[in-house]
């Protein structure tokens, strides 16, 4: 598969080599010498943070889930099911920069039976459906050749009557779940933005015919599909740009419903200096002046697009989505 991940190096947890999972990895890059760890992950020593962090991202780490609760999730599902974290992407304005540091090891968990394990007791906890989101620090496809977790997954869903489970990706590796028997439990949604925000801002990753052509398959295999729109992008010509995204994906795909998420473009200072250190080319647009400023969830503060601009961006999409998908919904606009 073209552009596939493949590590430089592997650290793997002495404990999950008690897993088949992880004897397969480590037999299948022993090549690499894998170091075996015990508790922390390795500290890669001797680099700036910039030579540090690509490293990082070719780094792949095989350890265990250990947390006793998952995290939550809002606004795309009640809780994070943790089966990988990081992503191999380089993606300027990536929200797992602020998270991860300098440290983003592509990190795959191969306990994934005790993960699913909880994931089924929380969804006896809840009346209604449990939605689980596959995705929330990673982007598990990307590594899915190596784990299988997120076929195992969709197949676990499948089973369970009021859990529901949805990922989102930027990667078009979806041919080994086609044939699953999801029995329409899980969401695949992609990821997209318009060619000018891909071609200035997203590095590393899938074209946007390449996401298109997969979420065609993922249709026709009867997943419901939806998409990620954003980070959504105020510049000149923007309305042209996103018309011209919807219309090449609206030609793409069979006919139906699709759902949609929209998420206009934020920032917080902490985030602008990581992407300024990592990526001291980028182009992403973050001057505070131009934004509006709001204290965020966790106590410091992002800087969203006026809430003018804000408004404008909702109403092109909402009209624009009804137009090219009258079927479909926009489940929410932040
Ligand atoms: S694909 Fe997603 S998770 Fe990966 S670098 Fe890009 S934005 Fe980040």
């Amino acid at each position: 598969m073209k552009g596939i991940f493949q590590p430089q190096q592997v650290f793997i947890q002495q404990d999950a080599l008690n897993y088949p999972l992880g004897r397969e990895l480590a037999r299948r890059f022993h090549e690499l010498e894998p170091v075996i760890y015990q508790k922390r992950i390795p500290a890669i020593r001797g680099l700036e943070p910039r030579e540090k962090f690509q490293l990082s991202k070719k780094t792949l780490v095989v350890s265990l889930w250990q947390g006793r609760e998952f995290q939550s999730c809002r606004p795309s599902a009640h809780w994070q099911l943790p089966l990988v974290s990081g992503c191999p992407g380089h993606c300027h304005y990536c929200y797992l920069h602020t998270n991860l540091g300098t440290r983003p090891f592509i990190n795959v968990r191969v306990n994934i039976e005790e993960i699913l394990k909880k994931a089924s007791s929380l969804c006896k906890e809840m009346p209604k459906a449990t939605v689980f989101e596959g995705a929330a620090t990673s982007d598990p496809v990307a590594v899915e050749h190596l784990t299988g977790a997120l076929a195992k997954t969709i197949e676990f869903f499948a089973q369970q009557p009021h859990g529901r489970f949805r990922f989102v990706t930027k990667f078009p590796y979806v041919e080994s779940f086609l044939e699953l028997e999801h029995r329409q439990k899980t969401e695949i949604r992609f990821s997209i933005n318009c060619q000018e925000a891909i071609a200035a801002f997203e590095k590393g990753v899938p074209s946007l015919k390449r996401r298109i052509k997969a979420a065609g398959k993922a249709a026709e295999a009867n997943y419901p599909t939806g998409f990620l729109i954003g980070p959504l992008f105020v510049f000149p010509q923007w309305k042209e740009a996103y018309e011209r995204m919807l219309k090449e994906l609206s030609v793409g795909l069979p006919e139906g419903k699709y759902t949609f998420e929209l998420i206009s473009h934020r920032f917080t200072l902490r985030a602008r200096q990581w992407i300024n250190t990592l990526y001291p080319e980028n182009k992403v647009p973050m001057d505070e002046e131009k934004r509006q400023f709001k204290f965020g969830q966790f106590g410091y503060g992002k800087y969203l697009y006026p809430k003018a601009q804000r408004k404008e961006l909702e109403d092109f999409f909402r009209e624009k989505i009804r137009a090219y998908f009258p079927q479909s919904d926009v489940l929410y606009f932040v």
